[in-house]
């Protein structure tokens, strides 16, 4: 029976380094993570660490109305208490100022501005005493501004077109007054008056347009490359006005 003894002598064997490793190693890394547990609890619990200094590094924050902002909040010394820490807003109507739950961890802090209307207003942090610097924020609504601008824009464009239109029918008027007055004349006369070749100043000129100016010139060199010859009352009934430079 050697062989028992030798199986049974195996088994103590390794049932006492099972002992010794278990009991030599563990609790001696237990030991140690106790006492570094214990210290840093100690400290934690007797001795908070007051806030000394708050600063807000961002500087004059122009926010959309659509848009959040978060600011890091740089809390000196870097491990103090936080339990108090406030986030202000001088005006709650027009961003509110509070902390970003989300962003921040045991490292950095983080407030978020949520804008709530258009205006000015202020923000900082406090923690009893301790009052960091104040931000200037200024809400704009982006969307109402081009709205805006687009509009008045449209409304130029309009009131543009509209004197264009009203100078275009007076110069029309005109016109058609002084044909009228032309066609009182006698006959022979006329006959003899009406020669397209000779540039004058009544209805039946010749004046040069081109397919997009708004204008029609007496000089086909002003009227450029694309200019054709009309006759002026054909140039006035497409609603053209004179050129400044050359049909005065
Ligand atoms: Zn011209």
């Amino acid at each position: 029976m050697k062989w028992v003894k030798i199986v049974l002598g195996t088994i103590i064997v390794l049932i006492a380094i099972g002992i010794i490793t278990g009991e030599s190693v563990t609790p001696n890394q237990n030991e140690a993570g106790n006492s570094i547990n214990s210290v840093a609890t100690n400290t934690n619990e007797d001795k908070k660490i007051e806030i000394e200094k708050l600063i807000l590094s961002d500087t004059d924050i122009k926010l959309d109305i659509k848009d959040t902002k978060n600011i890091l909040v740089n809390i000196q010394p870097s491990k103090a208490d936080t339990e108090n820490l406030q986030f202000c807003s001088t005006n709650t109507q027009i961003v509110k100022f509070s902390k970003d739950t989300i962003k921040s961890d045991e490292t950095e802090v983080y407030g978020k501005l949520q804008p709530i209307s258009e205006g000015k207003c202020e923000i900082y942090v406090k923690s009893n005493e301790i009052e960091s610097n104040k931000v200037k924020v200024t809400v704009i609504d982006k969307e109402r501004i081009e709205n805006e601008k687009r509009l008045k824009e449209e409304q130029a464009k309009k009131e543009a077109e509209e004197e264009a239109k009203r100078l275009a029918e007076e110069q029309a008027k005109k016109q058609a007054q002084a044909q009228a007055q032309t066609q009182y004349q006698p006959p022979k006369q006329e006959t003899t008056t009406i020669q397209p070749s000779t540039p004058n100043n009544n209805n039946s000129r010749t004046v040069y347009i081109t397919p997009t100016g708004k204008r029609y010139h007496y000089s086909s060199t002003c009227g450029g490359k694309n200019s054709r010859s009309t006759t002026l009352s054909n140039a006035i009934s497409l609603g053209l006005t004179p050129c400044q430079k050359c049909a005065q």
